[in-house]
């Protein structure tokens, strides 16, 4: 029996990431977010428009969340900071991992009560020396995860009492038991497992129905689960191994822009897959709903 699936256009932003990621869609602006880790670049894609912009931040950014007062949060290299588009400043707020040269800033995204959860990764992907840190909107940080070697996707369920969070090289998919006044987490437990041959869960997002979509690095596709089976009920097939992350955008959040990376691929691989590194979009028969923004 085949899955049910959707066939991806490339958009045209003329913009080919190393490590394309973090993909936002601001429902005020109608236009997406995302960023370029490795070149230090945030991009808007405006759909309606047709614009793209580029914008060098001048060190790595794992990710980009939207605030309730307008303008982004960010998770960079130096640790987390406020930037304002008009202006094109980055204001640092506070850097839970100062003195550990060899970490990164990857993956975040904001929770239903306003706050913007980001993890780390060591450079050379040493095991363990990863952590998933909360941002309050008081900016206070709080350690959320320890002993996480990539810290990667994560989604809150509609009822916003389940966290699901991926530690890529583990190949896992974890849920926690969610509580949102507090922002704590417990009851960790496995909701899939990936093989060799499926690649590497990276990116995450959730739709309306509470079924995971999961970029799947050196899997060449974005597929959706059910977080209860763990069965794969759609998928989409990307002509590019490296799939980092999506997120449910358009007028009607029935669009996944999907992120890509062509790091680490060598000319052949390069000359077979050409379009690595491209932001995608397909219009697919489900919907997603509004990204949280940061409330400080
Ligand atoms: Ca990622």
């Amino acid at each position: 029996m085949s899955l049910n699936t959707a066939d991806p256009q490339v958009v045209k932003t003329e913009y080919k990431a190393m490590l394309g990621e973090g993909p936002v869609w601001d429902d005020h602006e109608q236009q997406l977010y995302w960023v370029d880790i490795l070149n230090g670049m945030l991009m808007i894609h405006d759909p309606e428009r047709n614009e793209n912009y580029r914008y060098d931040i001048g060190e790595h950014i794992g990710a980009a969340a939207l605030r309730k007062k307008g303008g982004l949060v960010l998770a960079l290299k130096s640790g987390f900071a406020f930037f304002n588009i008009g202006e094109q400043k980055v204001n640092p707020i506070a850097d839970p991992e100062a003195g550990l040269n060899g970490n990164r800033f990857n993956d975040g995204k904001c929770d239903p009560a306003g706050r913007f959860w980001a993890g780390t990764m060591a450079y050379n992907l040493q095991q363990g020396a990863g952590s998933l840190y909360s941002l309050d909107p008081d900016q206070d940080v709080e350690v959320k995860i320890t002993g996480v070697t990539i810290s990667n996707g994560m989604a809150w369920n509609t009822d916003d009492n389940i966290f699901y969070f991926i530690d890529t090289p583990e190949r896992t998919v974890y849920a926690f038991d969610y509580e949102e006044e507090r922002g704590d987490i417990s009851n960790r437990r496995i909701i899939k497992e990936f093989s060799r041959a499926d690649g590497f869960p990276d990116g995450m997002t959730i739709d309306t129905g509470n079924k995971l979509w999961i970029a799947l690095y050196n899997g060449r596709k974005v597929i959706r689960i059910d977080p209860v089976s763990g069965k794969t009920l759609f998928e989409i097939p990307l002509p590019v191994p490296k799939v980092t992350s999506c997120t449910f955008g358009g007028a009607d959040f029935d669009e996944l822009y999907i992120t890509t990376a062509r790091e680490n691929m060598s000319k052949d691989e390069i000359k077979e897959a050409p379009m690595s590194g491209s932001l995608f979009k397909a219009k697919i028969p489900f919907k997603g709903k509004p990204a949280f923004r940061f409330a400080g």
